[in-house]
């Protein structure tokens, strides 16, 4: 049923657009029910400081594993969920899913800094900064622990997302800007809006090392992340050599399967250094 829904979106004819937009409210009524599932849950991709390999934080990620063991990537889910409107309520049970397991990580290290992503729809209104608060409160979130992560496409299409952020930053919470480098990178919201973190996305990390015109790109978005006082995360490190060259050029953090794959919530506390 997916595949297809992915093979059909191609087509522009009147009765394929019908069949596409069919298809997706069956897997918005497959989704919803999901969600009051454990068909639904997360898992945590430890997020390293590269000068000691040490696991500083980790990056939590939505998962959905339908009743026959197939499993459906976020990448097709999660735009689904927001053009069906039931992304505020996804956003809500990932974030209670994720105070709840912080409870767990924390007590192995209270200093560990679980990523969480957002959706546009999160940046439209101020439900988000509610229940930020109100997991705040019942002290199963800290405010010190958290990393906020929107994308540049997010915070073009969210009118409300410099309000938000800003809220978001001032409850003490701190803020990524993800993918960086994939979207229409606009430099006059990268110094209007406050962000603490610059993720690299995978796309330049892969460029290390290679021939391709676009390898020296990473370089100046390293520096530029450097001036505006940026800490960087870079995605996806999967070979030792971009490892090197990262840390070789100031970048403090990273994630990507060189360190570690994401994880359940159990093997993570497992593996957590005390
Ligand atoms: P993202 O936030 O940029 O997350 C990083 C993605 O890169 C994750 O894919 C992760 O599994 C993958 N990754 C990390 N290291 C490596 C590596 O070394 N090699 C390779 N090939 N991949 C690596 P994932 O989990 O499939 O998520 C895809 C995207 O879906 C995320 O990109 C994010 O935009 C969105 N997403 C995931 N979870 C959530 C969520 O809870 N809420 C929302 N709103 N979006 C989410
Ligand atoms: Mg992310
Ligand atoms: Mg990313
Ligand atoms: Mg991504």
């Amino acid at each position: 049923l997916l595949g297809s829904l992915g093979a059909a979106s191609g087509l522009v004819v009147m009765g394929a657009l019908w069949y596409v937009a069919k298809q997706r409210l069956s897997v918005r009524s497959l989704l919803k029910s999901a969600l009051k599932t454990s068909e639904i849950y997360m898992v945590y991709q430890p997020v390293v400081n590269l000068s000691t390999r040490e696991w500083i934080g980790a990056e939590a990620l939505v998962r959905w594993r339908r009743p026959d063991g197939s499993d459906i990537r976020p990448d097709i889910f999660i735009p689904i969920a927001e053009e069906t409107g039931l992304i505020q309520q996804m956003t809500l049970r990932i974030m209670e899913t994720v105070a709840h397991d912080s409870v767990g990580i924390l007590k192995k290290n209270p200093r560990f800094h679980i990523g969480m992503n957002l959706s546009g729809i999160d940046l439209e209104s101020n439900t988000i900064i509610e229940t930020l608060q109100r997991l705040l409160e019942h002290g199963h979130l800290r405010a010190n622990n958290l990393l906020l992560e929107a994308t540049e496409r997010t915070l073009l299409k969210a009118h409300l997302a410099n309000q938000v952020l800003s809220d978001i930053r001032s409850m003490g919470i701190a803020v990524a800007i993800d993918d960086f480098g994939t979207g229409y990178s606009s430099l006059s919201y990268l110094t209007e809006l406050k962000f603490d973190y610059l993720k690299i996305d995978k796309s330049f990390v892969d460029t290390i090392g290679t021939n391709s015109a676009t390898s020296h790109v990473i370089f100046h978005i390293i520096k530029m992340a450097q001036s505006l006082k940026l800490s960087i995360i870079a995605e996806g490190v999967e070979s030792e050599h971009q490892a090197r060259f990262l840390e070789q050029h100031g970048v403090q953090f990273a994630q990507g399967w060189l360190f570690a794959k994401p994880m359940l919530v159990a093997d993570l506390v497992d593996h957590i250094h005390r």
